[in-house]
């Protein structure tokens, strides 16, 4: 399927039909720039973020895992510079009041009537709250714009349970919220979200060759997840658009229908968040080497990755339309360590026998991978289904079961079908999902 003829009303609407994500809120008439998993999005979600904890945490040995409050004390964000300076250009028009992103503007003018914009402000994006019964300036919270902050204030608790030696890194999964101005896109820029994201403690002088290290990590981890390379470009930002603190970042962008737009980020932080956090906490956030008997403060990479954008990223990636015998099949083609479902049990009609038969099947096969149970509708129409939600593997169940003992087991892809015996069935998927 050509990139061109994808576009996003068909990823949001095959996300809605199948379960896989709902707009937040929606029977109120929805909450813009939020979004609510449903049953497959959860588990195609829980597949994302299992892999990348046991890629990046579990089978590494220098990756602590974390998973820190989102409230945090408000020095915190006085210290990292989000109170003063986490904010977009906003603008508001002066005839309806709406309010929009200064530099999404075309010609200062109000995009839904025409009117005249009023002179730029800055914004802060982070959603502001209270922190029990008083409301007052020692109460005021926030919900975290980013989970990395949550790593740098624990990076003194994790030396001193785990003394870990240098390079190491602290990894953590978790929500974040943005007050956008103006969400957009789907799942790609929502006030609510999750990230995937490492703190890589280097010792200065390496950084060159732990960056490249880690470029090579991210190219590793967009292979593992399957979407394609020719979609992936990496952008070097050059260095006048650099943040003040940041020596090199690499963007990763990805082709999605509405445009190539960011990914994933790498960015060599410097010593910046722990020095500012010492400042700020009067707590010295340093590593102390014992071969040489020196304490310094280490310089960090980041590697910052989205939840919700890789979940969208690889709808979009998968989606496929085939024509088969004169009629379109829409097909997720998922890697299967992603698929939300990795086998479907579909006995052929409701008849008890058969049905008595395919459960056990059930019973026996869930207990090793998640499985999904469907009786309702014709054989065509359950493949379809299962097609467009990824599941690798159908198992159908027909009335010659009864008698020979087998089973028909059809592939996703080249929908290619094969007959085995049903004592067969765990050491097929064994072999399949090894
Ligand atoms: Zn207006």
């Amino acid at each position: 399927m050509k990139k061109n003829d994808l576009n996003m009303d068909k990823i949001i609407s095959l996300a809605k039909r199948r379960g896989f994500v709902y707009q937040g809120s929606e029977i109120y008439g929805g909450l813009a720039g939020t979004w609510d998993y449903g049953p497959l999005g959860v588990e195609l979600k829980n597949n994302i973020k299992g892999l990348w904890w046991s890629r990046f945490v579990r089978n590494r040995g220098d990756i602590y895992g974390l998973d820190a409050a989102i409230l945090m004390n408000q020095e915190v964000w006085k210290a990292s510079g989000h109170v003063n300076g986490f904010s977009d250009p906003l603008v508001e028009c002066k005839k309806c009041k709406k309010r929009f992103r200064a530099d999404q503007l075309e010609k200062n003018k109000c995009s839904d009537c025409g009117g005249e914009v009023g002179e730029e402000r800055q914004f802060n994006m982070m959603f502001k709250t209270n922190i029990g019964a008083n409301e007052d300036s020692s109460s005021i919270s926030y919900l975290r714009p980013e989970t990395a902050q949550g790593i740098f204030v624990n990076f003194k608790n994790i030396i001193d349970s785990f003394h870990p030696q240098i390079p190491f890194g602290i990894a953590q999964i978790g929500k974040a919220f943005r007050n956008e101005i103006a969400p957009r896109d789907f799942l790609f820029r929502a006030r609510e979200f999750e990230q995937m994201e490492i703190e890589y403690f280097i010792n200065e002088k390496n950084w060159k060759k732990h960056f490249e290290e880690w470029i090579k990590e991210m190219r590793e981890w967009i292979e593992e997840i399957g979407l394609n390379k020719k979609n992936i470009h990496e952008y070097e930002t050059p260095k006048e658009k650099l943040a003040h603190y940041s020596k090199r970042t690499v963007d990763f962008e990805y082709d999605f229908p509405f445009g190539k737009s960011e990914l994933y980020g790498l960015a060599y932080r410097t010593d910046f968040d722990l020095k500012s956090h010492t400042t700020g906490s009067n707590v010295p956030l340093e590593y102390y080497d014992q071969e040489k008997n020196e304490k310094f403060t280490p310089h960090v990479i980041e590697p910052s990755l989205g939840v919700d954008r890789t979940f969208l990223a690889i709808l979009c990636d998968s989606y496929t339309e085939e024509e088969v015998n004169g009629e379109t099949r829409v097909v997720l083609k998922i890697k299967s360590s992603l698929a939300p479902f990795k086998i479907a049990i579909l006995p052929l009609s409701k008849k008890e026998d058969l049905q008595k038969i395919s459960k056990k099947i059930l019973t026996e096969l869930k207990t090793k991978w998640a499985c999904i149970y469907d009786e309702t509708q014709s054989i065509g129409k359950r493949y379809r289904r299962q097609d467009e939600i990824g599941t690798p593997y159908c198992v159908t169940i027909d009335f010659e079961s009864l008698n020979d003992k087998m089973v028909t087991i059809r592939e996703r892809d080249s929908m290619k079908q094969d007959r085995i015996a049903i004592t067969e069935l765990k050491k097929y998927f064994e072999k399949k999902y090894e």
